[in-house]
């Protein structure tokens, strides 16, 4: 099976929306090992979808829309469709019922036009809408199915996976599976071209890349008659692609590298505490994003000052003043203050210069410290981030924090 993905907005046509629909569309028609040969976009204007419904089904199986589908005037989709299955609409009395009661709690009056949501393609599949009030819609004649989904991103997502998907996987007898591998601190072009041959020949599993903000992610797929056979055609290619890249996969099916490290730390029933300086306590408020973490985490300290790196970690005046607060002697010194003073087995600590200013010759705005000290001794990384754009502060400090969390997990 084949479909085709037709976003309906004239917002999408002036660029004020960005089509994220489609792209998540795309993904994950591709994780069903669905193939999707044709996007579109079309605006609020009845002739015109017409035409791109007419011309999706002719080359798709299937044609997944998105949008249209909620009260207005200009919401058109659903009797454009019906109009090329040759449906009537007719009044479907449990979305009539699910509308009234969504007005009914927010305590205001349901109007004529809120109502013309309920009437539906006849003999459509309903796909009952959680978030809001227009229910999503499918159509199957004639050897093609239509998938009307709503236009709000949280909306159609959450109708996707929890209506549309089961749909599609019910349509095969196949299962598929997927894991997702992540890596750090490799680019997605050496990636890809490291995995090319392995990308473009293989057919099952497939492996997609995704770039995301500091980490590539592999996504390795395999269709099987069941999820056991699926599981074993999986499992070599993540020991593969492992062995590949030894020093960048942090994990597999992990949410992000704040996960990735707590789970560590969890696992090793080991504590930490972090010391910081150009990250201002990013990375401290990101593992408190993990549930559980005052497991492992006993604080952290923001010493920004040099007076705040000897009065609260301990930092000696004698390194300051010889090697400065960005250097790899100061960010060892936060780190084993850290350590001491919180009474922990990990100390962590990053010293950098984010910029725009401060930069010299010698230490250019991006140079940081990364010190980690545990029952390994100690540890020391020195990172060179700028990449000589402007405004780079926030990438900086967002980089920081990631190899710090990168490092401390691979000590640990
Ligand atoms: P509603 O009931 O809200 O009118 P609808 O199904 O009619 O929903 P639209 O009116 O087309 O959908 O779009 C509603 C909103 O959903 C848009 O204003 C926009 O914020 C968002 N949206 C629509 N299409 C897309 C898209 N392709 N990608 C991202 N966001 C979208
Ligand atoms: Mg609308």
């Amino acid at each position: 099976m084949n479909a085709e993905i037709l976003c309906v907005g004239t917002e999408l046509l002036l660029g004020d929306i960005v089509n994220t629909n489609a792209a998540y569309l795309s993904r994950e028609l591709a994780a069903l090992g669905i193939g999707c040969y044709y996007q579109s976009v079309v605006g609020d204007n009845a002739q015109r979808l017409r035409e791109s419904v007419s011309l999706a089904f002719s080359r798709a199986d299937m044609v997944i829309t998105t949008g249209g589908l909620g009260p207005t005037y200009d919401d058109i989709t659903k009797e454009v469709v019906a109009e090329y299955f040759g449906l009537e609409m007719e009044l479907h009395q449990p979305s009539l019922d699910h509308i009234h009661d969504i007005f009914t709690k927010i305590g205001r009056p349901c109007t004529k036009n809120n109502e013309k949501q309920a009437y539906l393609p006849k003999g459509a599949t309903v796909l009952d809408n959680e978030r809001g009030t227009a229910p999503g819609i499918a159509i199957e004649a004639g050897g093609k199915v239509a998938v009307m989904l709503p236009g709000p991103p949280s909306e159609m997502k959450a109708m996707f996976e929890g209506k549309v998907k089961p749909f599609l996987q019910a349509k095969t007898d196949r299962v598929l599976r997927s894991h997702t591998i992540h890596l750090f601190g490799v680019g997605e072009s050496s990636v890809e071209s490291q995995l090319h041959d392995a990308m473009v020949e293989r057919t099952n599993p497939t492996i997609a890349p995704y770039a995301k903000m500091g980490e590539v992610q592999l996504r390795v797929t395999a269709s099987a008659k069941d999820e056991a056979e699926a599981e074993t055609l999986i499992q070599p290619v993540i020991d593969e692609i492992t062995a590949l890249f030894p020093d960048n996969v942090y994990g597999v099916d992990v949410e992000n590298l704040q996960t990735a490290l707590a789970r560590r730390l969890f696992e090793k029933e080991m504590t930490i505490a972090i010391a910081e300086s150009c990250t201002g306590g990013m990375i401290a408020a990101r593992l408190t994003e993990i549930p559980g973490i005052s497991k492992s985490l006993a604080g952290g300290v923001v010493s920004y000052s040099d007076e705040s790196k000897m009065k609260l970690l301990g930092v000696s005046e004698d390194t300051l003043s010889a090697h400065g607060a960005v250097s790899p002697e100061t960010a060892l010194e936060m780190a084993k203050g850290v350590k001491e003073k919180l009474g922990v087995q990990v100390g962590l600590s990053v010293t950098g210069i984010a910029g725009p200013d401060g930069g010299t010759p010698e230490k250019p705005v991006g140079l940081c410290y990364i010190a980690c000290v545990g029952s390994w001794g100690e540890e020391v990384s020195e990172m060179r981030l700028s990449r000589g754009m402007r405004d780079e502060r926030e990438f900086i400090r967002n980089y920081t924090c990631l190899n710090a969390m990168n490092m401390a997990l691979k000590l640990i």
